[in-house]
């Protein structure tokens, strides 16, 4: 394997913007609140089970982010599945 050269600081312009809507809106890669909900017990599980939900399921996690209203239902959920494990059944 070859490696390529690469110069540095010869970013164009078109690459620069596609970077930075990527970082304003990666719509492509944003789930709504249906599917949110629908891998938030998955997501929870995970999560209580002490594995990397974040690397799982990163759309979620992205999700929980940036709406309040998943969150707190996200929170709801783990609680509710603590106290189910914690009763060891
Ligand atoms: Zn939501």
């Amino acid at each position: 394997m070859k490696k390529k050269k690469l110069k540095k600081g010869t970013l164009d312009v078109d690459t620069l913007k596609q970077i930075v809507r990527g970082i304003m809106s990666s719509r492509e890669d944003e789930i709504d609140c249906g599917d949110c909900f629908e891998q938030l017990d998955h997501f929870s599980e995970l999560s209580l089970a002490g594995k990397s939900a974040d690397e799982a399921l990163p759309l979620v996690k992205q999700h929980l982010e940036t709406c309040p209203d998943c969150k707190e239902e996200f929170e709801v959920l783990l609680k509710a599945l603590n106290a189910v494990s914690s009763k060891g059944g």
